[in-house]
């Protein structure tokens, strides 16, 4: 059997990037898509739950599908820095491709409001980390206007090779389920991951599904149909207040016969909590969002969940947030080193 060497020498001339370049890859995507038979009794009842977990991509997110081709693009063109705007996951992903490439890379972080396991994977990739006073969408309007005026390459999901490499995500679902779900339920932030599902679903014209968009509350431009100029959600990849791909997600949604709807924090840590508990997989809050909008739209009567087959994405690995996952749990109880006193904690 032939050994996995990344996107692109899987998918080659598929993904519209320059093929003049060895491919700057740490072996990303074929990540597993798991069945969820406990979660989809409580989720989806009479139907099927899968869940992609794109956490266990070499830096813990989706971004590095997006990342190998962007990278290997920018090398392509010359390019000996990069920089993004960046919630923390893209941040972690282009500093550990640019490191591979030996490009220089810096990245622009929204202050104090990235997830730690994020920020160290920046640091620790040797990427420059600088926080904006400000939000996302800040950081990104600096970064688009600097790489007109400076040699730099952009890797935010404007840069069209981001979403070559994210659409085999698709593609990858529709592999290993036989056939395209009935519903994709996905979080949506700056839109780039649900606007590349939806090119590679079409592309591969072997089915399409419906899409299920969830935004958090307090960052929900696409449901309130306006910026959001200060979006708050603890859900902090997706605390995004003007989507660079608003209307491609917006047209996708529609053309898929959709269904976009917002989901309170609350929400998403219950949808968190539940996907940890009931199947053994962590994943970040911003990926349970999906989950969550899952559910609220079966109880809602707007998805009939009966014999429909639903692929929810878990875009991000739970410790790239642990501040997230022991947040509000109880600590550990410390005793003292005795079995006597462990066996007094069992009640025997
Ligand atoms: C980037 C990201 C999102 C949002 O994806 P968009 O393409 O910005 O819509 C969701 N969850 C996680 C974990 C992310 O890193």
């Amino acid at each position: 059997m032939r050994k996995w060497g990344g996107l692109i020498a899987r998918y080659g001339a598929r993904l519209a990037i320059s093929q003049s370049v060895e491919p700057v890859t740490l072996y990303e995507g074929d990540t597993p898509l798991i069945p969820a038979p406990r979660l989809g009794d409580a989720v989806v009842p009479g139907g099927q739950l899968f869940l992609k977990y794109e956490g266990l991509n070499p830096t813990g997110s989706f971004k590095d599908r997006g990342m190998t081709t962007a990278i290997t693009q920018a090398v392509a063109d010359g390019a000996r820095s990069v920089v993004c705007a960046s919630t923390g996951n893209t941040a972690a992903s282009a500093a550990a491709y640019a490191a591979r490439a030996g490009l220089k890379c810096i990245v622009l972080i929204p202050d104090g409001k990235i997830a730690l396991g994020k920020l160290a994977g920046a640091v620790a990739y040797g990427a420059r980390v600088i926080a904006v006073k400000g939000s996302f969408d800040d950081g990104l309007r600096m970064v688009r206007e600097a790489s007109e005026r400076a040699p730099v390459a952009l890797v935010n999901s404007v840069n069209p090779a981001r979403l070559q490499g994210q659409k085999t995500a698709a593609w990858e679902v529709t592999e290993q389920l036989g056939q395209a779900p009935d519903w994709l339920c996905l979080p949506i932030g700056n839109a780039g991951n649900i606007t590349a599902y939806w090119l590679g679903f079409c592309e591969d014209e072997k089915g399409l599904p419906r899409l299920l968009g969830a935004q958090a509350a307090g960052a929900a431009p696409l449901i309130q149909g306006k910026q959001i100029k200060n979006p708050e959600t603890r859900a902090t990849a997706i605390r995004i207040g003007n989507p660079a791909r608003w209307q491609e997600a917006v047209s996708a949604l529609e053309r898929s016969n959709g269904h976009v709807l917002s989901v309170t924090d609350d929400e998403i840590f219950a949808a968190y909590h539940m996907t940890a508990r009931l199947e053994g997989i962590f994943c970040e809050p911003s990926s349970a969002a999906g989950v969550a909008g899952l559910i609220k739209s079966v109880a809602s009567g707007k998805v009939n969940p009966e014999g429909k087959r639903f692929v929810c994405v878990l875009t991000g690995h739970g410790l790239k947030d642990p501040d997230s996952a022991v947040d509000g749990a109880e600590r550990p109880i410390s005793i003292a080193p005795t079995t006597a006193a462990f066996l007094e904690v069992l009640g025997v």
